[in-house]
């Protein structure tokens, strides 16, 4: 029996080969992008992002109690003026991942991230399921989300990262015809790589995430439900300082996603600013958004000459 919404029909072992590779196929990950060395003779590149959701996470699930919203407004109110104002004292651009619903409920944060140099991209319109929607639905909310952020801040994003991390059958496609640079949903290496899709090179880049560095699956949790993964924000210092120790050492991409109703609280902040301690501390760092990060990567696939040779990364482990 399926045990989710996204589980495979029970019967999948008796696919046949094409079937089982046709799903595998559908969406892959095809060359490692890393130049011999970051811009700047860089030895790691560092990206952080900040996924400002803010109240759409309730509003989309429906819940439109003041209370469970109170929970997303404390992102915009107390998170982002703090990361705001951490970012400046390190002198570190990010990249802020926004639903339109948020920029037009906070259209000053929004234009307060490109007003400082960051990037703001594209997240969906209200946080959206891609995965239960329709082409059409899932493609018009994307261009309405798009509208809404090239109005508000005057300049058109070039990134997006969908709001479930995931692609549906049309996902792909639609990033391609509305002419994204990069996306930031998936999963497949620490590096970003280029998307191929059916076999086929697509030409867009993937900037990678994972669970292990973004903060909610360490400090969020459901009040009415039995699991409540709390951690000391040290802890959670240590692992991601961890993920940057072994990105320096392979000459890689060091990516963060934060949320500011989630790390914006005072006893969270402190993992981040020890991290950037960390970071800082090194000096061949390059702090690039995630849109600069998806340019170099570009150039890479453009030109292979100026691809690292897996020789050269010994130390990856
Ligand atoms: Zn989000």
């Amino acid at each position: 029996m399926p045990t989710d919404d996204f589980s495979l029909p029970a019967d999948s072992w008796r696919w046949p080969e094409p079937t089982w590779r046709s799903h595998v196929d559908a969406v892959r990950a095809g060359r490692r992008l890393v130049p011999h060395r970051w811009p700047g003779g860089a030895r790691v590149a560092v990206a952080l992002s900040f996924d400002s959701d803010h109240e759409t996470i309730p509003l989309r699930d429906g819940e439109t109690s003041p209370g469970r919203l109170a929970q997303g407004e404390y992102g915009a109110r107390a998170g982002a003026p703090r990361i705001l104002a951490l970012l400046a004292r390190y002198g570190v651009p990010a990249t802020f991942f926004m639903p339109a619903v948020s920029a037009l409920l906070h259209p000053e944060e929004a234009r307060a991230y490109t007003r400082d140099g960051h990037e703001l991209a594209v997240h969906g319109w209200i946080h959206e399921r891609n995965m239960l929607l329709g082409r059409d639905d899932e493609r018009e909310l994307t261009v309405r989300a798009l509208d809404a952020l090239t109005t508000l801040t005057g300049q058109r994003p070039v990134g997006i990262r969908t709001p479930s991390w995931d692609f549906s059958a049309s996902t792909l496609g639609i990033m391609l015809e509305l002419g994204f640079a990069y996306d930031s949903s998936l999963m497949a290496d620490d590096e970003p790589y280029e998307i191929v899709a059916e076999g086929l090179p697509t030409g867009l880049v993937e900037i990678p995430v994972d669970w292990i560095r973004d903060d909610a699956p360490y400090f969020t949790m459901d009040r009415y439900g039995s699991v409540r993964p709390h951690s000391r924000p040290r802890d959670v210092r240590e692992i991601w300082t961890d993920e940057f120790d072994a990105a320096y050492r392979d000459g890689g991409v060091f990516q963060l996603t934060l949320h500011p109703h989630v790390i914006g609280h005072r006893s969270r902040l402190v993992a981040l600013r020890e991290l950037l301690d960390h970071i800082t501390s090194h000096r061949d760092v390059w702090f690039a958004t995630h849109a600069e990060l998806a340019d170099t990567a570009r150039g890479v696939l453009l030109d292979p000459s100026l691809s690292r040779p897996a020789a050269d990364t010994p130390e990856r482990t």
